[in-house]
C-alpha cells in the first residue's frame, strides 16, 4: 500500500471489546495472568511492552519501508541507544555537523567508551583517510543541520560495506515522506520524533527502525527495555494520530519550503540560500537522486553579518524566535548563537523550519523584515 494508507491503518488495533475504531490508550502498568500463568496478549510490564508503543513501532516501521522499530523517549535516546550497542573501543565516524546535541553527546558521556572522529563524510578521500580497522559504525545526517549539506547515502554505504562497517542514518530532517535510507542499504535509520513526526511541538520522542532482526537489533531492544528511556503510552498514541497526516503535511512543508526558497533566492538582501530543492545547491543533484521531496528546512545567509541577521529575525512577527523544527507553525532561528563559540555555521545564517501558514503570509512576514 501507499504511504498514506501506510500511515493511517498500520498497527491501529480496533477494540473487539467496545468496538472503538481507534485504538484506545492503554495507561495500565501491569497486566494480569491467566491461571496457567501466561499473559493474554503478551504484554506483562509496560516497560517491556504497551499496546500504544507496539502500534507505533508498526506504523513508523512500515513507513520507513524496515522490519522493526523501537521508539524511545526522545531523539537523544534513540541516539545513545545505538552509542551504548556498540563494543566498548569501537570507533564511530559522524559528520562534522552532526546535531549539536548528540556530537555533545558523544563527547561528554562517550569519550573513554567509544573513539570519535567528526569529519567531512561527504569526501570520500577524507572518510576513507579516517578508517581504521576498529572502525564499526558510520553516522551519517542528511540534509544536515544548519547548513542543508546533503550526503550521497549510496557511495558511504558502498564504502562501508567493502570493511564490515555499519552505517545509520540520522532521518530527521527528511522523514520517511521525503527520503528512505534502509531502501539505499542503510543498516539503521534513526529520528527524532519531536520533529515533524510529533508535528505539533508538544511531544518528545525518538526510534530506530532496521530492516533486519538480527544480534545488532537484539541488543538494541535490550537497551531499550532495561535502560527504560521509553516514551509514555499517552506520547505514543499522539504520535500515532499525528502520524495519519504526515504525508499531507510534508507535502505542504515541502510545497511552501519550496516557495520560501524561490522568493528568498531573487530577494537582493539574501546573501544565499540552502535548500536542496535548489538548482544552486551544490549537492542539488545527489539529493534529486536520493529523496523524493526534499524536505520542509532550509537556511539563509542575509547580507551583512551577524547584526544584520539578528535585525531581521527580531523584526519577523509571524515566524516564531525558537529552536526545533517539524511543527506546523514556522520558526526562524540564529545557529551560531544556539551553536556557542565553536561553531562553524556562519553568522549572518537563519534556519527556517518551514510551516503549513499560507505561503503569501510567510512571504509577507519575510519581505518585511527584510526590507
Ligand atoms: C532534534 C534532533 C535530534 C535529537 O532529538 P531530541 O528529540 O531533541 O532528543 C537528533 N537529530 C536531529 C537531526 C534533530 O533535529
Amino acid at each position: 500500500m501507499k504511504i498514506e494508507t501506510i500511515a493511517i491503518h498500520a498497527g491501529n488495533q480496533k477494540d473487539i471489546s467496545t468496538g472503538a475504531v481507534i485504538q484506545p490508550i492503554t495507561l495500565s502498568t501491569t497486566y494480569l495472568r491467566e491461571e496457567d500463568g501466561s499473559y493474554r496478549a503478551g504484554y506483562i510490564y509496560n516497560r517491556l511492552g504497551n499496546p500504544n508503543r507496539e502500534q507505533l513501532e508498526r506504523v513508523l516501521a512500515e513507513l520507513e519501508n524496515g522490519l522493526d522499530a523501537a521508539a524511545f523517549a526522545s531523539g537523544n535516546a534513540a541516539g545513545m541507544s545505538v552509542f551504548q550497542s556498540l563494543k566498548p573501543g569501537t570507533h564511530v565516524i559522524c559528520p562534522d555537523d552532526m546535531y549539536h546535541g548528540l556530537r555533545n553527546q558523544l563527547k561528554n558521556l562517550f569519550s573513554g567508551v567509544l573513539e570519535f572522529d567528526f569529519i567531512d563524510v561527504n569526501d570520500e578521500q577524507t572518510l576513507n583517510q579516517h578508517l581504521k580497522p576498529n572502525t564499526g559504525l558510520i553516522w551519517l545526517e542528511t540534509p544536515s543541520n544548519p547548513l542543508l549539506k546533503i550526503t550521497d547515502i549510496r557511495k558511504v554505504i558502498a564504502i562501508a560495506r567493502q570493511h564490515q562497517i555499519k552505517v545509520v542514518v540520522d532521518n530527521t530532517f527528511a522523514t520517511s515522506i521525503c527520503q528512505l535510507p534502509l531502501s539505499l542499504g542503510a543498516d539503521l535509520v534513526m529520528h527524532s520524533s519531536t520533529k515533524y513526526i510529533g508535528g505539533h511541538s508538544d511531544l518528545m520522542g525518538g526510534v530506530l527502525i532496521t530492516s533486519v532482526k538480527d544480534e545488532w537489533w537484539e541488543k538494541i531492544r535490550l537497551i531499550q527495555s532495561l535502560g527504560g528511556a521509553i516514551p509514555s503510552a499517552t506520547d505514543c498514541y499522539y504520535l500515532v494520530r499525528s502520524i495519519k497526516t504526515l504525508p499531507y503535511r510534508m507535502k505542504g512543508h515541502v510545497n511552501n519550503a519550496v516557495g520560501l526558497a524561490n522568493y528568498l533566492e531573487k530577494h537582493p538582501n539574501v546573501d544565499s540560500v540552502l535548500y536542496p530543492g535548489l538548482k544552486s545547491h551544490p549537492q542539488h543533484d545527489i539529493a534529486k537522486a536520493q529523496m523524493t521531496y526534499f524536505g520542509g528546512m532550509l537556511s539563509f545567509c542575509v547580507k551583512g553579518s551577524r547584526a544584520e541577521a539578528l535585525k531581521v529575525i527580531n523584526k519577523l512577527k509571524l515566524f516564531a524566535q525558537a529552536t526545533s523544527l517539524g511543527g506546523v507553525e514556522s520558526l526562524i532561528e540564529h545557529r551560531a548563537s544556539v551553536e556557542g563559540p565553536d561553531t562553524l555555521t556562519p553568522q549572518n545564517l537563519l534556519r527556517v523550519s518551514v510551516g503549513l501558514e499560507h505561503i503569501d503570509d510567510l512571504i509577507a512576514d519575510l519581505e518585511q523584515a527584510l526590507t
